[in-house]
């Protein structure tokens, strides 16, 4: 005989200790009843739950996911739920981007002695997530279905041919030239005067139309320094490196993306104004696959933000009439939830895992990635469908509000998987929900590392 036994919708609820904990414990005590699907987890706090563990919950086979804390001004370490709710606000329009539907993923206030509110909340998210679907939740699909992706991806490549833009190679080659002459002066002078220890910039490649790294130590190898529409690393990935700290005092070439870079780094203090001299470098742009990259075409700044010395003059530099990431995550936020899903699926599954991305990000600096602790191990190591999801939302979340959009990660990843357009629609909602851009002073608070009274919370019950 068939088995018949109806399967259970199973819900995660993280929960804090103080209020939304005692509330379910007051509704026990009651003698409420609610869904019996639901498992509570405590938390000390709201702020202490990462997006990770919400991911690990999905990945595990829950059917939704419920996040409750003190209500605003409750909290018992003052501000802990403040700032879990603008990063639940972003992480939630994040998975929704994704394709997740947004019922397996809510939020609730719920403080100690709303043990009725508790029963009502947990009973109501129960029913919207069994109104989903009698099956369970699918977290990573193994192997994604490309085919399904394939009508987004080539309106994607669309976008992208029509705001294709050759560099005209007479005008720039000229500019080029002169500003690696005041480059290499410059660097000389730093060196032969000893007010830095080396000079981080750019040399030709063994490759013809490639540049690498560079570290100048003495004034006789200045003039290897050159620069170009091929200079693309953004320098700032190496400032927090240990044997380059160990260097002291160095100066850095940075474009302006790659200033933003080091704005960041200076607002979340790894390193201090005074350890290194910027050189900026008025930008014209730089090259991939034969073309002015994407970013560069939506890129408004020609000038460093913050810099110590200025290379380079003013000029015009072509520039797209609109901006073609935000097209494309037009294109994708119009899709309907199951193409999204199909989509990134099929981006993520590409993914080898070779952390790439995390090793040229300024600010993929900490000293153990959460995907190399083995204990807990939060994150499966090898390239396989749940892992590869995890890891490349883990990597957009915790990058949230610094990314600067310099690209780089998108731009080393050898598979092509679009983390570009990830890091720039969670850019476009922190600018909407905050009016924050990312590396334009290094006074302002970073968004998610602050709040307000006021932060929009119509997302949570
Ligand atoms: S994004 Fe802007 S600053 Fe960065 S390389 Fe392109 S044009 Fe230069
Ligand atoms: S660079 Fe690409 S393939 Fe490598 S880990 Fe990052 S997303 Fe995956
Ligand atoms: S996430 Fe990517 S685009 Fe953003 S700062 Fe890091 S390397 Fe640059």
């Amino acid at each position: 005989m068939k088995d018949q036994v109806e399967r259970k919708t199973k819900i995660a609820a993280f929960v804090c200790n103080w209020c939304s904990y005692a509330g379910a414990d007051a509704a026990g005590t009651s003698r409420l009843q609610y869904d019996d699907g639901v498992r509570i987890i405590r938390f000390p706090c709201t702020g202490r739950i990462d997006p990770l563990f919400i991911i690990k919950a999905l990945e595990q086979g829950v059917d939704g996911v419920l996040v409750s804390g003190c209500h605003p001004g409750d909290c018992h370490y003052a501000t802990g739920n403040l700032l879990a709710r603008r990063r639940f606000n972003i992480f939630r329009k994040l998975m929704l981007f994704l394709g997740l539907d947004e019922r397996r993923l809510q939020f609730a206030w719920v403080s100690a002695a709303e043990g009725a509110k508790w029963t009502a909340v947990v009973n109501t998210v129960a029913d919207e997530i069994k109104q989903l679907s009698g099956e369970p939740f699918t977290w990573a699909t193994p192997p994604a279905d490309g085919k399904k992706a394939q009508s987004l991806r080539e309106q994607i490549a669309a976008i992208e041919q029509a705001h294709r833009v050759a560099f005209q190679e007479s005008s720039i080659e000229a500019q080029e030239a002169a500003m690696t002459q005041q480059l290499r002066q410059q660097a000389k002078q730093l060196l032969d005067a000893s007010e830095v220890n080396a000079v981080l910039g750019y040399t030709s490649g063994t490759l013809p139309q490639t540049a690498n790294s560079f570290f100048a130590l003495s004034p006789d190898v200045a003039d290897q320094l050159v620069w170009n529409r091929y200079c693309q690393t953004n320098l700032a990935v190496y400032l927090t490196r240990p044997l380059v700290r160990k260097l002291g005092k160095i100066a850095v070439v940075v474009k302006p993306c790659d200033a933003r870079a080091v704005v960041g780094l200076l607002q979340e203090h790894q390193i201090q104004r005074h350890e290194v001299h910027l050189i900026g470098m008025v930008c014209q742009g730089v090259e991939t696959g034969g073309a002015m990259a994407l970013k560069c075409l939506s890129c408004t700044q020609r000038t460093p933000t913050l810099y110590d010395t200025l290379i380079g003059a003013g000029g015009e530099r072509p520039t797209a009439s609109s901006n073609p990431l935000d097209e494309i995550v037009r294109l994708l936020d119009n899709a309907s939830p199951e193409q999204r899903w199909n989509f990134w699926q099929d981006e993520f599954s590409r993914c080898i895992r070779c952390y790439a991305c995390r090793a040229v990000c300024p600010f993929c600096y900490c000293e153990t990635c959460i995907t190399d602790k083995h204990r807990p191990q939060w994150i499966t190591p090898s390239a396989q469908p749940e892992g590869n999801t995890a890891w490349n939302i883990i990597r957009a979340a915790h990058l949230a509000g610094r990314c600067v959009g310099c690209n780089e990660c998108a731009r080393v990843c050898p598979v092509n998987i679009r983390l570009d357009i990830l890091n720039r629609k969670i850019a476009i909602e922190i600018k909407n929900e905050f009016d924050y851009e990312a590396g334009q002073s290094v006074e302002s608070a970073p968004p998610l590392a602050t709040y307000r009274p006021d932060d929009q919370q119509e997302f949570i019950r």
